[in-house]
Order: structure tokens, then sequence, then C-alpha cells
């Protein structure tokens, strides 16, 4: 149904026609039901102000109560009393107010005006005359449409404001990229005055390095409804200066006359820009400082390991002897005391050997100090290739020398000291020729001092040069060293049978020679240097023979009931467990054999029968007496 009042109006003309017959009842019921269809209240007055028709929606509008169109229909001057009386003109006198109403009817003119009515609604009343007199007049409530304009005007008052007082420039583009609407930060922003913003092409707002890019990034926006484009743009001011915007555009599909446009807002991120790029550069700062303290710290590493370097040169030339490259006399000091510690710890035995070259003046007058030199290096080479990995080697002075041997008693110190005095006769020095030199030997002594062990190897040498020099000597004060060294027999190394030894078993006593022999045998592979497969077999043969002899020996122990007897058997068996474990090492190459030899002819054989076996020949010659 078409309800816009303008298109009923046109239609009264028409019913101007019809008043003429309005008097018959059958034109007053066509009348009638015409405007009751009509979508608002509608009344025809006559030229004398009766009233013809009025349809119902004009009663309700108006809120006339039905009694008032009993009968007969109201004239035009009975309405505007009740109405005036009701208030619906406002405040005043209700015959004046109802009599202006009445004027203006009788003037027969075309009037529209609104009436707000006292409960608020509003209505829009047009009136107009017949042709034929009379008028007809429309009512229309437009209350709703009031309220709806003015939520409008609400809201676009409010978009008014946030545009014009928004913090960032809020601007159109067209389709053809011009500038459509814009806000005064926008203005402020570029300095141009708005009027001449609207209407200007946006990319010259751009920075020409960058409105290539900005033509075909708003040409392609245009033409399709992209995401929000959010990007970075430097913008140039109508003064020249520039200045960094971040941009923010929509898509509008139907922005003017059916074409597409944009909506962009630009906020200035100059200052972000600038403290970005002072960040940059603070941070180029950083690496290059950075760079600089590394090669800083480059270069003293560098000179701190000269420095090291040059230490650990001072530490070499403190350590050793520049001439010979022995160990210093500092540095033997310092191993031997730890030597010393290790054996009243762990009863480590350990010896020290003192050299001293014979007659080596002589050389020194026969052919300069320069030969004396060359003599005083090779000895050190020629010891070098005699000793152990862990024995050391140091220079004293002069052409004297000391040799520290970790974890060998006396006999392995004696046999090394041999070995190296006969290396030294048996080579052929270039210009000196051949030289001896004479050694010193000490083992070291529980709780003994340095200066006292010292003292014996240095007495020891001096018994070597008077005895003719060429020569091994150990230090021999005490009574079981005595024997010790009294057992050996230097001219020869060997370890000499001597009737004291005997205990008057015979049995035993041919047991403890037979021993003596084995032992003088392995004594010579030593001295020799035969190889392993040849001393293998030697040394399983007096394993076996010193097996069955501690098993004969504890038996006659126990027959003439020996006190000791079966502490004296632990012994035995301890010596066996050990001279196991060595023969093993000994087979697989772990240990020399003179430390093989050391153990067996040493602490075995004539260690164990000089000291335990005899305090069973006391006993024995103990019971011997009493038989008697
Ligand atoms: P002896 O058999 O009694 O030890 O006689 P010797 O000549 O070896 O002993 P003496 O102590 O009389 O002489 C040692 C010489 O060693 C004297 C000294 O000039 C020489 N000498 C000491 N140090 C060096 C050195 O570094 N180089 C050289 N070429 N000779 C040295
Ligand atoms: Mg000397
Ligand atoms: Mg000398």
């Amino acid at each position: 149904m078409t309800c816009g009042c303008r298109d009923q109006r046109a239609e009264i003309g028409d019913l101007g026609h019809l008043l003429v017959l309005a008097k018959s009842p059958e034109c007053q019921h066509i009348i009638q039901s015409i405007i009751d269809h009509l979508p608002c209240g509608v009344t025809l007055f006559d030229q004398n102000l009766e009233m013809i028709a009025c349809n119902g929606l004009f009663r309700r509008l108006l809120d006339f109560p039905a009694t008032l169109f009993e009968g007969s229909l109201p004239s035009m001057k009975s309405l505007a009393l009740f109405n005036a009386q009701r208030g619906e003109y406002g405040p005043g006198d209700p015959a004046e107010l109802a009599g202006q109403v009445v004027q203006r009817a009788m003037a027969m003119k075309p009037h529209q005006f609104e009436r707000i009515r006292p409960d608020g609604t509003i209505l829009e009343i047009s009136g107009q005359p017949l042709p034929s007199g009379g008028f007809i007049t429309l009512y229309t409530d437009i209350t709703e449409r009031r309220e709806a304009e003015e939520t409008l005007r609400d809201k676009e008052g409010l978009l008014r404001l946030i545009f014009d007082n928004s913090s960032v420039a809020i601007f159109t583009i067209d389709s053809s990229g011009r500038i459509g609407a814009a806000n005064q930060r926008m203005a402020e922003m570029f300095m141009m005055p708005l009027e001449s913003l609207i209407g200007m092409e946006y990319v010259d707002l751009v920075d020409p390095g960058e409105q290539e890019a900005a033509r075909k990034n708003m040409a392609d926006h245009l033409i399709q409804d992209r995401p929000n484009v959010n990007l970075e743009r430097h913008y140039w001011r109508s003064n020249g200066t520039a200045f960094w915007g971040q941009l923010t555009a929509s898509h509008m599909p139907a922005y003017k006359d059916g074409h597409a446009g944009l909506v962009c807002v630009v906020s200035d991120i100059t200052e972000r820009k600038i403290a970005e790029q002072h960040l940059a550069e603070r941070s180029h700062e950083l690496e290059v400082l950075n760079l600089e303290l590394t090669k800083a710290v480059e270069a003293l590493a560098a000179s701190n390991a000269e420095l090291v370097a040059a230490r650990e040169e001072l530490e070499h030339l403190a350590r050793h002897d520049t001439l010979t490259g022995a160990w210093s006399r500092s540095r033997i000091e310092e191993s031997v005391r730890q030597e010393m510690l290790r054996n009243s710890r762990y009863g480590h035995p350990v010896s020290l050997i003192f050299i001293d070259l014979d007659h080596f003046k002589r050389i020194n007058d026969g052919y300069g100090h320069a030969v004396g030199d060359e003599v005083l290096k090779s000895f050190c080479d020629i010891a070098q290739k005699c000793m152990r990995s862990t024995d050391l080697l140091g220079r004293w002075g002069g052409e004297e020398f000391v040799i520290v041997t970790p974890n060998s008693g006396l006999m392995i110190a004696i046999l090394l000291a041999e070995r190296i005095r006969k290396a030294v006769m048996a080579y052929d020095f270039p210009v000196a020729g051949h030289i001896t030199a004479s050694f010193g030997v000490a083992e070291y002594r529980e709780n003994e001092t340095w200066e006292s062990w010292l003292c014996r190897s240095d007495a020891a040498l001096y018994a070597a040069k008077e005895g003719g020099r060429n020569r091994v000597i150990t230090d021999a004060c005490e009574a079981d060293e005595a024997d010790e060294a009294e057992l050996l027999d230097l001219s020869f190394l060997r370890l000499v049978w001597r009737s004291t030894y005997e205990s008057g078993l015979a049995a035993i006593d041919a047991q403890h020679r037979n021993l003596f022999e084995h032992a003088n045998n392995l004594l010579t592979s030593v001295i020799g240097e035969r190889p392993k497969d040849e001393v293998l077999p030697q040394i399983e043969s007096l394993v076996m023979d010193l097996l069955e002899h501690f098993r004969d020996e504890e038996a006659a122990f126990r027959s003439i009931g020996y006190p000791g007897a079966d502490e004296h058997a632990q012994i035995h068996q301890g010596l066996i467990d050990r001279a196991g474990e060595l023969v093993e090492n000994f087979a697989s190459g772990e240990l020399a054999l003179g430390d093989l030899f050391n153990f067996l002819a040493y602490d075995v054989v004539a260690k164990h029968m000089l000291s335990e076996d005899r305090k069973f020949f006391g006993h024995l010659q103990a019971v011997r007496d009493t038989a008697v």
C-alpha cells in the first residue's frame, strides 16, 4: 500500500468533485469507504465548516470520544472548542483558541503545519481547499519519524564531533583518487586549508619517491575490498617539509554515485620513526663498540698467552739446567720431598744415586771447556737412555749429577747405576774419548731427613772415588744394610751365600742356597737384558721352588713347635700373592724385569731369609740347647 501523504494529496482534486455529490447517501457511503482505506486521518468539511466525513483513523489519532460523533457529525466549531478545552492547542482561553482555528479554516487556504499534542505525539496536519468549496484535511502521526530524524541528527553530530576533533587525519578518497572529505586535523597535519585539500589528488600528498607505489596500492584497493591496508608512508606538507605517517585505509563499496571509495586515517609517527632511527644508530654504535671491545679482549688474550709462554719459559729455565736439559737442583729437591712423603705414607721405596764424572778437570784442561760441556751433555743422554721414565736426572753442579728412582729399593738403584756406569765406560765421546764415572747409592730410610739421605749417598760416592773410581758403592752404615750390601758381590754383581746364613736344618739350607742360585741366574739375565721369553721360564722355576720351600719350611716350623709358625706362614702367603701378581704384570709387559727381580731376589730371597727366617734360627738354637 502506498502511504506517502503527497500521493494522497493528488487524489484530493477528485474528492472535491465528489463533494458536490456528497449530500446523497450513496455518495457519502462511497466517500466514507474511500477515506476509511487511507493511511492517514482525513476530514472533509463543506464551505460552512460542517463536517461531511471523517475516517476512523482521524478519530483515533486525536483521541476523540465516540460520543462526539454520535447522531450527526460535529462542526468545525464544536470540534475546535472541544480541542481547545482539552488543551490540544496549548495554554490560553479555549474560546479564543478555538476561534483562531475556525478563523484559519474559513480562510480556505492551503496550509501545512505540525502540532505537538499534550501527550507528546506529533501530528502533521495538511489542509487543502476544494475547488467546489469546503476543504479536506489530512492528519499523519509523524512522532516516530521525528524521533528517528533526531537520533540520526544526534549520531551525525557525534560523528562530526569525533571527525573534527580527532588527533588523526581522517579523509575519504573517491574512485578518481581525489580527496572527498577531510577533517580539521588533516588540514593541520598537511598545513593546508581544508578547502584546498578537498578535491586534490591523494598521491600528491605522498613523497615523490613513494607516489608510484601509493597510486598502485590505492587503485588496487579501490577495485577490490581487501582487508584494511596498514602501512607507513612518507608524506609532504605544503611548506615542503616531510613527515612519517601511519596510513590505515578501508574500502567503501558504494561511496559516491555508486562508485567505491576509501576511508583513510593517517597518524603522524615522525617522533616514533626518529626514536627508532636513534635506536638503530645507537645499536650500531654499540655493535662497533662491542667489536672494538672484542678486539681488545682478543689482543689482551694474545698478550696474556705471550706472558704465559714467557712465564712457562722462565719456569722451564728455573726447573732445568740450561746446558744439559737435566732437572735443576731445586726441582730435584722438590720431587725428592714428594717421594719422601710417599714413602712415609705408603711405604713406597725410593733411592738416590749420586754421580761424579772421573777426572773431568783433565778433559777441560786437555781439550777445552767446550769439549767438557759436550761431554756433560752426552753423559746426560747416556744416563737418560738407561733410566726408566719415572726416574729423574738432575744436575747437582759442575760435573756432579743425582738420579732419584721412585718405587725402587737399593737393589734396583744399584742395577741402574751399574747400567749407566757400563754405558759411560763403553761410550766413545767425540774428542774426549773414553771416560768413567763414580756412583754412590743410598735408599731412603723411614723418617730420615733429606740432608742425611743426601749425605749418605755422597759418602758412598766418596768411597767409590777412594776405592779407585769407575764403580758403584752403596751406603752401608747399618747392620742390615751391611748384610744386604755384603751379599752383593759388586765386581761380578751376584748374591753371595755365606755360612752365617745356615740354619742347621740341612733340607732348608739346601733350598735357601738353591733360591740364591735362582736369584743369581735371574740377575745375570737382568744385567744381560735378556728377552722376556728367555726369562719367563727362569722366573717360573724360581717361583715353583719358592712355593715348595715355603711349604717345607712351614712344616719344619710346626714340627719343632716354633711359636711364630702361623705368622710366618702368613708372611709367606703375602709374598706368594705379590709374586703371582708381579709375574703376571711382567708377562703382560706392564712391569720391567728389574722391578720383578728386585722383588723376587731381593725382597723374597735375600731380605725375607735374612730377617724373618733368622728369627727361627734363634728358636731352633734354643730347642737344640734344651735337648743337649
Ligand atoms: P775427580 O775424579 O776427583 O772428580 O776429579 P775431577 O777432575 O773430575 O774433579 P774436580 O772437582 O777437580 O774438577 C771438576 C771440574 O769440572 C772443575 C771445573 O772446571 C769443571 N766444571 C765444572 N762445571 C763445568 C761446566 O759447566 N763445564 C765444563 N766444561 N767444566 C766444568
Ligand atoms: Mg766433582
Ligand atoms: Mg769429578
